[in-house]
């Protein structure tokens, strides 16, 4: 499935109630699936892992949905290069800080 087929699934599914909600709120919802997620990869948590990755997925989807985003379209800069460097293996000095 390509990216821009899951964002319409997506908008299919859950968009109406999510713009009733708005992005401050379901921008809430995203950040408590990041911190499953950041629970799931701490506690090694194997058989949930990859469910917490689609749900965090899906709710950047959902989002974007709100936010009136088109995801394909906005991760293409990335297939011409690092946005940082150019370079389609990145050089980008690294900055954990
Ligand atoms: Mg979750
Ligand atoms: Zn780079």
């Amino acid at each position: 499935m390509h990216i821009g087929e899951f964002q319409r699934l997506i908008d299919r599914m859950y968009s109406e109630r999510d713009r009733r909600r708005g992005a401050a709120k379901t921008f809430l919802w995203f950040a408590e699936e990041v911190g499953e997620l950041a629970s799931a990869i701490a506690k090694k948590d194997e058989a949930n892992k990859a469910t917490e990755f689609a749900d965090v997925f899906a709710w950047l989807v959902t989002l974007a949905n709100v936010e009136g985003v088109d995801l394909e379209e906005a991760v293409k800069k990335f297939s011409e290069g690092c946005p940082g460097c150019g370079e389609m293996v990145c050089r980008c000095e690294e900055k954990m800080t």
